[in-house]
């Protein structure tokens, strides 16, 4: 019966390389995966510290699944917290030295609910343009005012300071590490602007908790600037290993968020062992200060080969875009790399802008020095070709 409606638009997506699939894969160790029974060294996931098949989360996760079952029943608020609920926001709080935390079923959830709940009619939002889809999404819900700066740049965003100052409140939202970039928001200059022209700052660290800054603590810590931060999200399913979000603020702005974000109030808990998983995950990236500097020790040296290819990036970090430039480009160029044994992902609009198609390729403690040097091999051929 919708036929007729939908089958148009598809075909226009299969025509443009914008037609996407859910891939299946057989087996995941974290470092390979299997697909059509063939394995492949995996370099697209977000798993950075490779805890989502760490030995001792899954045992905290069997031990809850025992205690308290598989769902939670019910939101937050009528019957769906049990003490791992409590315990990971406890151990958030602490993790990141903030005042207080809050839990979400995922960073979707957070950004697209927060930033409606904090920002309304006479608020204005001053927007990185690069800013994850999930922001942008929450911005587009909330009725501020809603403008963008170009990316990274500090004197589009003075001008919009400026543009704004009779604004009720407003606020500066920034991804920390950029998800599809790889490259890092100046936020020792956001902080500054912030305070002059008494602004709000809110962070999307999703990519940076657990491995950037100081004891991982992310973006804010790697500048000297938590401090100046009124809103901190991050998730659980990246460098964490498992799924999920958090909010991070002082104790009335969590308080707040509690009581007025929809995605929070008006959705089923997490089962409570994912939050038990999602504990025993952050305690360990409490502890695991050599393995964080191993890895940017590895990243370093990978960014070093792949300038000694020509290959350019502008990325800082564990996160490598490879842009291509068109939709059906990245398509042959990510076939290439299967072909070479290497799992990587073409990424494409609207997920980046028009004409940047890419392959995001991203570094992980589940790969192995050979599997890089494969990775390298594959470059050498596909990328320089
Ligand atoms: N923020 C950023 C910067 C992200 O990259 C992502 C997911 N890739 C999200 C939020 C959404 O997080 P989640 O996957 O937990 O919904």
């Amino acid at each position: 019966m919708t036929d007729d409606i939908f089958s148009p638009a598809l075909a226009e997506l299969e025509e443009k390389g914008l037609l996407r699939h859910a891939v299946a894969f057989e087996e995941c160790d974290g470092r390979t995966v299997t697909r059509n029974g063939k394995r492949y060294l995996l370099f697209c996931s977000n798993d950075y510290l490779g805890l989502s098949h760490d030995r001792r989360v899954k045992d905290a996760v069997k031990e809850a699944v025992e205690r308290y079952g598989f769902g939670s029943g019910g939101s937050r608020l009528i019957s769906g917290t049990r003490p791992p609920h409590e315990m990971l926001e406890s151990g958030l709080k602490d993790f990141l030295g903030a005042s207080a935390a809050i839990l979400f079923n995922s960073g979707y959830c957070a950004n697209s609910g927060i930033i409606p709940a904090i920002a309304g009619k006479g608020d204005a939002i001053l927007a990185d343009r690069l800013n994850h889809a999930s922001l942008v999404d929450g911005c587009l819900l909330s009725r501020a005012e809603f403008l963008r700066y170009p990316h990274r740049d500090m004197k589009g965003l003075e001008k919009l300071l400026l543009k704004t100052s009779s604004a009720k409140n407003r606020w500066i939202i920034t991804d920390g590490l950029f998800s599809m970039d790889g490259d890092i928001a100046p936020l020792d200059e956001i902080c500054g602007l912030a305070r002059t022209h008494d602004a709000r700052v809110y962070v999307d660290d999703a990519h940076a908790f657990g491995v950037l800054g100081e004891g991982g603590r992310g973006t804010p810590a790697l500048f000297g600037v938590e401090g100046g931060i009124d809103l901190l999200v991050g998730t659980l399913g990246k460098a964490a290993g498992g799924m999920g979000a958090f909010a991070t603020g002082s104790a009335s702005t969590i308080d707040f968020l509690l009581n007025r974000t929809r995605s929070f109030i008006f959705s089923t808990a997490m089962p409570p062992a994912v939050a038990a998983g999602n504990l025993k995950a952050v305690e360990i990236l409490a502890g695991c200060r050599e393995e964080r500097k191993e890895f940017l020790g590895i990243t370093s040296s990978f960014h070093t080969e792949l300038k000694k290819l020509d290959i350019a990036m502008s990325a800082e970090s564990y996160i490598m875009p490879v842009v291509v430039g068109g939709s059906k480009e990245s398509l042959d160029a990510a076939k290439a790399f299967w072909d070479e044994g290497v799992y990587l992902q073409a990424v494409r609009p609207p997920a980046v802008p028009e004409g940047t198609a890419r392959l995001r390729l991203t570094l992980s403690m589940a790969q192995r020095g050979e599997d890089r040097i494969v990775v390298l091999n594959a470059m050498k051929k596909i990328i320089r070709r």
